[in-house]
């Protein structure tokens, strides 16, 4: 038999990278979606709304190992670099010592080395960093145009219903595959849903504003003691947020979230002396596909329909691996799973 035909729906970087790994398996990967980056200030998708932190330490043993993978597949190919528009600052993660664990090439730091060498103030006794002096961050957008260059199958008319091996698409016109991925991102759950699919996917606002630090010297960072993360934008700018509490938002890009805005700003002040509390322009606001337990993964919805997304905020740290370790799962079932009749499985 064959390779099978996947078809892979939504051409965020988890869609790209998943088709050019299965493409560089041998299988027919037919992607089908937009790939427009977005109005200013309006992202398209969460791709291009991205931080774009990478690093190896993840608190998750799971998506730590495959956070490191990624950096060192990103780490060990100057293109691939180049084509994700890498840059290495250095990233520095703030957690209580007692859930810390090691990283290859990591140094961990005490509070009071964290508050000497980056100047942050106010951090908890107890706190200890975790300081990864390769890693920093990358432009999924641009990564993903790159490597959606070198697809030829592709197809940018949106999907506008499911069937189990077919998807039609808003033009009328039917493809059909062996396989289908769900790589549609926080559209996914509610194209399942119009599918009479089950799932448990959700989805959940993230937000950022850029502010002016007079430092230049600030590495990306994740400050779990307050929520606070950020990441350097620009000379002397850097890029902040804090985690939302809004769940269920239509994506591509929920209202901005004021008071988050304002949480963001007495919590950077207090963490960053010197920084400016104004922010920058206004807040880039978008949404993810949020999964439990949460990470990008390759997930068997029912019959031929998988999905492919659940980054949870993260899969700019992790897409590398998990695309490749999809593409290997997938080729592995080649066909669509037998499920008795009348019978689903959730997510
Ligand atoms: C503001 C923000 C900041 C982030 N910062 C970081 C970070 O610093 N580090 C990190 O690791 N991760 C970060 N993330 C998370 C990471 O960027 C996302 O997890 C990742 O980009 C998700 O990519 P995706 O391809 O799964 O989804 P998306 O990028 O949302 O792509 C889904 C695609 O599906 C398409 N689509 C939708 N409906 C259809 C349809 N009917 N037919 C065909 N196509 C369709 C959409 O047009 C879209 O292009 C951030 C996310 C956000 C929103």
């Amino acid at each position: 038999m064959g390779e099978p035909r996947v078809l892979v729906v939504g051409a965020g970087v988890s869609g790209v990278l998943l088709a050019r790994r299965l493409r560089d398996a041998g299988a027919e990967a037919v992607l089908i979606g937009p790939s427009d980056s977005g109005a200013a200030g309006r992202p398209a998708d969460a791709t291009a709304a991205s931080g774009g932190l990478v690093r190896a330490f993840e608190p998750d043993p799971a998506a730590r190992s495959l956070a490191a993978a990624s950096l060192a597949e990103l780490l060990g190919d100057p293109s691939l670099a180049t084509a994700a528009g890498w840059r290495r600052t250095g990233s520095l993660y703030l957690l209580d010592a007692g859930a810390a664990a090691g990283v290859d090439g990591a140094e961990v730091l005490t509070r009071d080395e964290v508050a000497h060498r980056f100047g942050f103030a106010g951090l908890p006794d107890g706190t200890v960093g975790i300081w990864e002096r390769r890693a920093g961050y990358l432009d999924p957008d641009r990564l993903r145009r790159t490597v959606m260059r070198g697809l030829d199958r592709t197809e940018t008319t949106p999907v506008a219903r499911l069937d189990d091996r077919v998807v039609e698409l808003r033009d009328g016109r039917r493809l059909t595959g062996d396989l289908v991925v769900v790589a549609a991102g926080a559209w996914t759950p509610r194209l399942l849903r119009a599918a009479g699919l089950p799932t448990s996917l959700r989805t959940k606002h993230i937000q950022y504003t850029r502010h002016a630090t007079g430092r230049a010297d600030l590495p990306c960072f994740v400050d779990e003691t307050s929520g606070l993360y950020g990441r350097p934008a620009g000379p002397g700018r850097v890029l902040l947020g804090l985690p939302s509490d809004r769940w269920d938002v239509d994506p591509p890009a929920p209202e901005p979230d004021t008071a988050l805005a304002a949480r963001v700003r007495a919590v950077a002040t207090q963490r960053l002396p010197g920084l400016d509390p104004r922010p920058v322009g206004p807040p880039v606001s978008a949404a993810d596909c949020y999964s439990e337990p949460a990470g990008l993964a390759l997930r068997h919805v029912a019959g031929a329909v998988h999905t492919f997304t659940g980054g949870s905020g993260g899969a700019a740290k992790t897409v590398l691996a998990a695309s490749r370790l999809a593409a290997t799962a997938l080729l592995n079932t080649r066909t669509a799973i037998p499920v008795p009749h009348g019978q689903t499985e959730a997510d």
